[in-house]
């Protein structure tokens, strides 16, 4: 059973790269997991708003757990 990423703190995600058989993480717009989702969680209380994920380029939210594009849900599950 794969951990999602939004479970593990991005302090104990340094070492990690994903795809990891372990841990399910994020997809892009273009469908490819983004190698490491912990980037906008990181960045809570940074006046940024919406970016580019610099691993995989999806629009993210600064402060808020990587967007996963996998599901077409436009709510984007916030
Ligand atoms: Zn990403």
């Amino acid at each position: 059973m794969k951990t999602h990423f939004s479970e593990i703190d991005p302090s104990d995600a340094t070492q990690l790269r994903l795809p990891d058989p372990g841990i399910e993480g994020p997809l892009n717009e273009n469908g490819d997991e983004c190698p490491w989702p912990w980037d906008p969680i990181q960045l809570k209380g940074a006046p940024l708003g919406q970016y580019h994920c610099p691993y995989c380029g999806a629009m993210v939210i600064a402060g808020q757990d990587h967007i996963d594009y996998r599901e077409d849900d436009a709510s984007g599950g916030v």
